[in-house]
């Protein structure tokens, strides 16, 4: 096994990380940024952000994560992408971040791992990813074309990615559990006037069939319990998200549904462990403060650096 040292090693490659890697790498700190798969995180995968400040005619997900990945960069962030953490060891001396194969130590680390996009687990939804079941309307819109397709949850995601969809689409079912939306109100009075998208309200997908793409999905209504099929070439899953921490190391503290818990330093239970944006409980989830919450982590982990070299 390999074995490779930093200072602060920041699990995650998304906002919270990429800002955490600025602060520290500004510090002067040897930083390692480890990330599963390509910088960007959850905001890559946004169409349109529009309540980042600085950008009055809003910007994209992929374009903002960019700036931040080259800003951290140009301050010596050190970044490995395709590199997901098996395993975070705590030390003494210090902590081991496992990956496969290679190995790497740190005085201290930051988990911004995020989280990923939660599953429904019904019928043909695994068996249909990538073949017309998607978590990413920026990432496959374009292959729905003029299609009939729908998208599932009454949240900010769900109701912005139906609006983005749009643009593709001939039509968007919205199928929501429940009559109101969840949803920020701006959202909601663009998707009401768009007259593409069509709200099913007070139902739930339980099965999604095809053969070799998809072709159907099956919902329930949840107040007359009546069952119907839509005629639909792609299901867009929005709801809601679990965090990403399979990694996470025994005496990190989490809540029942695995978000970590900090205090406002955003130390975590393990001294020299801190967590940042949405894998943080009670987190805003908002791009603007997953970045204020990785600058709070990394300014921390630096005074704690600081303390220990004392
Ligand atoms: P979310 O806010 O948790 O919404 C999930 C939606 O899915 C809810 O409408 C929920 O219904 C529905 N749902 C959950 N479980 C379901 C199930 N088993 N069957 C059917 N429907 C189900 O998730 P999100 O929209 O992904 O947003 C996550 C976080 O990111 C939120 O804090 C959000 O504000 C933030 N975000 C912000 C922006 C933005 O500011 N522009 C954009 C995207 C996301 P109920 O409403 O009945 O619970």
């Amino acid at each position: 096994m390999s074995e490779h040292n930093a200072e602060i090693i920041i699990i995650g490659g998304g906002p919270a990380g990429l800002t955490a890697g600025l602060y520290a790498a500004r510090a002067r700190r040897q930083t390692l940024l480890l990330e599963k798969a390509i910088t960007g995180g959850q905001a890559f995968t946004t169409s349109t952000i529009e309540n980042y400040p600085g950008f009055p005619e809003g910007t994209s997900g992929p374009e903002l994560t960019l700036l931040m990945r080259q800003q951290a960069e140009k301050f010596g962030l050190v970044i490995k992408t395709g590199l997901g953490v098996d395993s975070v060891n705590v030390g003494p001396p210090g902590f081991i971040a496992v990956c496969g194969d290679t190995s790497f130590t740190a005085k201290a680390v930051i988990i911004a791992s995020g989280a990923d996009p939660k599953r429904l687990s019904i019928p043909g939804e695994a068996e249909f990813v990538g073949r017309g079941v998607s978590y990413c309307a920026t990432c496959d819109g374009a292959f729905f074309v003029g299609k009939t397709i729908a998208v599932i949850g009454g949240g900010d995601s769900a109701v912005e990615e139906a609006i983005f969809l749009t643009k593709f689409a001939g039509k968007v079912y919205l199928v929501h559990r429940r009559d109101r939306l969840r949803a920020a109100k701006i959202l909601q009075e663009r998707a009401f006037a768009n007259e593409k998208i069509e709200f099913i309200w007070n139902s739930v997908p339980e099965a999604i069939a095809g053969e070799q793409t998809v072709r159907s999905l099956s919902i329930a209504d949840t107040v007359t319990g009546e069952r119907r099929e839509l005629d639909v070439s792609g299901v867009f899953m929005y709801v809601g998200t679990v965090p990403s921490t399979a990694f996470l190391p025994v005496g990190v503290d989490a809540d029942d549904r695995g978000f970590i818990r900090t205090d406002d330093k955003m130390m975590t239970s393990v001294t020299g462990i801190f967590a940042a944006g949405d894998v943080r409980q009670n987190a805003l989830k908002q791009v603007i403060s997953a970045c204020g919450e990785g600058a709070v982590a990394a300014v921390s982990a630096e005074r704690f650096l600081e303390a220990l070299e004392d």
